[in-house]
Parts: C-alpha cells; sequence; structure tokens
C-alpha cells in the first residue's frame, strides 16, 4: 500500500460512485504520471463545477443560472411536467425528440435499505409546483412518472402518485417497454420514445 498524498487521493477517488480501490489505484497512478497542465486541468474543472453549478430553483436540475435551460425555454410546454430521478435521465427523454414538456428531478429514489425516504426526495417541491401552477395561465395538466423501471423506481413512482392524488392532476407512467431492473439513462432513445408515447394513466393512491 502507498501513503501519504499518493494513498490521500487513491482513497478519495475510491469514494466515487461505480470506482472501485483497483480503478482508484489506476486512475491516480495514471494522473500522477500525467503532465501536470492535465491533471490542472481536471483540478480546475471539479472546482469550477463545484462553485457554478447549482440546483434550479423550480425543477432541480442541474443548472448554472436560477432557472435550468428547460424552465426558462418559454417554448416549452408547462402544462407537462416528466418527472425524472436523477438529471442525465433528462438527457435519455430529450434524445427521443418525443416530449417538450417541462421536468421535475427528484434527486434520488426511495430506497429503505439506504435510509432514502420520500421525504428525502424533491417531492413536496413538485406538489407545491402542481398547486402553484393553477394560480397562473397554464395549470400543469399531466404529471409524467419517468423514474427507472427497477424496485426503487417503482416505489418511487407510488410515492409521487400518492403525494399528488390531492391536488387531482393527472398522472401517467411510462409504459412498458422498457428493460425491467435498467437506468432510464441507458434505454435507446426509440424504445423509450415509445414507452413514453404508450404512458397510461393511473389511479391516484
Ligand atoms: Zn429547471
Amino acid at each position: 500500500m502507498f501513503a501519504g498524498p499518493i494513498q490521500d487521493l487513491i482513497d478519495e477517488l475510491a469514494r466515487l460512485p461505480g470506482i472501485g480501490p483497483k480503478s482508484a489505484q489506476r486512475v491516480a497512478i495514471y494522473l500522477l504520471k500525467a503532465p501536470a497542465p492535465e491533471s490542472q486541468r481536471l483540478a480546475h474543472a471539479l472546482v469550477e463545477a463545484k462553485q457554478k453549478v447549482r440546483l434550479c430553483r423550480m425543477c432541480f436540475n442541474f443548472s448554472e443560472n436560477e432557472l435550468c435551460v428547460f424552465c426558462s425555454d418559454t417554448r416549452r410546454d408547462p402544462s407537462v411536467i416528466c418527472v425524472v430521478q436523477e438529471a442525465p435521465d433528462i438527457v435519455a427523454v430529450e434524445r427521443t425528440r418525443e416530449y417538450r414538456g417541462m421536468y421535475h428531478v427528484l434527486q434520488g429514489a426511495v430506497h429503505p435499505l439506504e435510509g432514502i425516504g420520500p421525504e428525502d426526495l424533491r417531492i413536496s417541491e413538485l406538489v407545491d409546483r402542481v398547486r402553484l401552477s393553477r394560480e397562473g395561465e397554464t395549470p400543469v395538466g399531466e404529471v409524467i412518472l419517468a423514474t427507472n423501471p427497477n424496485v426503487e423506481g417503482e416505489a418511487t413512482a407510488m410515492e409521487v402518485l400518492r403525494a399528488l392524488a390531492p391536488t387531482g392532476v393527472s398522472v401517467t407512467r411510462l409504459a412498458s417497454g422498457l428493460p425491467i431492473g435498467g437506468d432510464l439513462e441507458f434505454a435507446d432513445e426509440v424504445t423509450l420514445g415509445r414507452a413514453l408515447e404508450g404512458r397510461r394513466r393511473l389511479q391516484g393512491a
């Protein structure tokens, strides 16, 4: 094993999702062997992103401004909100070119084993958004639940459905056809586009 700064770097890298101790070691060695400007670019990009990127105050997508590119785009349809778990899921839905509405990023999914409950997600903010829209010109008429087609995603969809029930808004779920147990982020655009098109209405809890 290493010691000092090298081990510190390996330890930090190993904390990243999807990076085990072996990969952490490989990346650390690569960075140490790389020319100084290369490592500095990475460090700079990390600090810059951390400083400049925040959450959109409307939908909780990542954004450099108070409102993200979708929430500030007046050509999009504000009467439909597509609810996703994480920001990269937006990219997946956008790739289908089937959707022109707004988004809401929950910032995760319910996961009882990891202690993540519905109160840890941006569900109440979604309910507020739907309620508040009724005072404006374009009330939200449909909420599409595009959480992942796995156990956590389904449980999350049910929690959102339950929270939205008192508002009476129409709630739909992506049609089947998506690979079960998969991540929305990795669904191909044709499959996801069809799932979006064939979405079905859920009965209020
Ligand atoms: Zn936004």
